[in-house]
């Protein structure tokens, strides 16, 4: 298997998620069949916050590194765990054979959840001072994270963030393509230089959206609003007009020199199917071009 950090760019990969409340892993294990099809350079899995999913993220990471021969990314959240949980579930990544770790902070329920880690920073600091063998992914924000005061204030934390030892960056979701670009040009403005992966979520129903506008602030171009409201009653109609925008946005930024696309599958192959037929070949010319 091949490491991520050593695949040309741009890098491609793809999130899904857990079965939320059960262990009955079949499902997901379908889906990664179909995703492994695809052949992308690493699939992450998303972690509960406060640990909720840890199992079966661990285990899931784990087959993806061990039986699909793909790198396997488990998220791993930090807000409310001691340092001794911390320890305990890095032991476990290592058991499971998985050297690669998307170390988050967690959204926070109250204020109080913080315990002894308070940002991403303090876990990424934890994780290069005693177990410095795992690469480590984090996350950054085009639009700013929604607690920060300023996008200023908040590139300023990922540079410290990043000074901790970042391998490289997957971004929040975004639909417009100069808003992210925006971004990643302030970032190496004042010296962010790790790698920065453009996450990437197709539109594919009117509720999923506004509950993710919602959730992360993302801003929603007019474009998307008019087929939100004139297909969002047909769901075959929304989904193609999601993987067309999302096929439109990654074209565009393949040919702007992005380093990676992470496509948030939200675990439906299909539509990532779609996507993928649209954007291989350029995909690929890309990376021949850059080696
Ligand atoms: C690619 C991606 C994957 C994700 N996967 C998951 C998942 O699997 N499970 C899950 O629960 N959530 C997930 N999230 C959501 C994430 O947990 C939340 O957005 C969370 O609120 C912030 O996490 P973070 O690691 O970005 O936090 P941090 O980097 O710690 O930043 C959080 C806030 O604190 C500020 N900050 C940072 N350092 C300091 C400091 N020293 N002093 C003051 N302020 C500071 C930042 O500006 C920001 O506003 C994901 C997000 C992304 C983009």
């Amino acid at each position: 298997m091949k490491d991520f950090f050593d695949i040309p760019r741009p890098s491609y990969t793809f999130e899904i998620f857990p079965p939320k409340g059960s262990n009955n892993l079949e499902g997901t294990y379908a889906t990664i069949d179909a995703l492994a099809s695809l052949t992308p350079d690493m699939i992450s899995v998303t972690y509960g916050a406060g640990g909720t999913s840890r199992e079966n993220t661990l285990e899931i990471a784990s087959t993806i590194q061990n039986r699909y021969n793909i790198c396997g990314v488990a998220h791993l959240t930090c807000v409310g765990s001691t340092q001794e949980n911390i320890s305990e579930i890095l032991k476990e990544l290592k058991a499971g054979n998985i050297r690669n770790i998307l170390a988050l902070r967690g959204d926070l329920k109250e204020p109080s959840d913080l315990g002894e880690f308070k940002y991403a920073s303090d876990l990424i600091r934890f994780i290069r001072r005693t177990q410095n063998d795992f690469r480590v992914f984090a996350a950054c924000y085009p639009e700013k994270h929604i607690e920060a005061p300023s996008e200023a204030e908040d590139l300023r934390r990922l540079h410290e963030k990043t000074a901790c030892g970042v391998d490289a960056l997957i971004s929040q979701l975004f639909f417009d393509n100069d808003v992210f670009w925006r971004f990643r040009d302030r970032a190496r403005s004042i010296g962010i230089e790790t790698p920065i992966v453009a996450g990437i979520m197709p539109v594919t129903s009117a509720t999923q959206i506004e509950k993710m506008t919602t959730m992360c602030g993302a801003s929603m171009p007019e474009r998307v609003l008019r087929f939100v409201n004139a297909y969002g009653h047909n769901s075959h109609a929304i989904k193609q007009a999601g993987i067309a925008y999302a096929t439109e946005q990654i074209v565009d930024l393949l040919a702007r020199g992005v380093d990676g696309i992470h496509l948030y599958t939200m675990n439906q192959p299909d539509i990532v199917r779609s996507i993928d037929e649209n954007i291989r070949g350029i995909l690929y010319s890309m990376r021949v071009k850059r080696d």
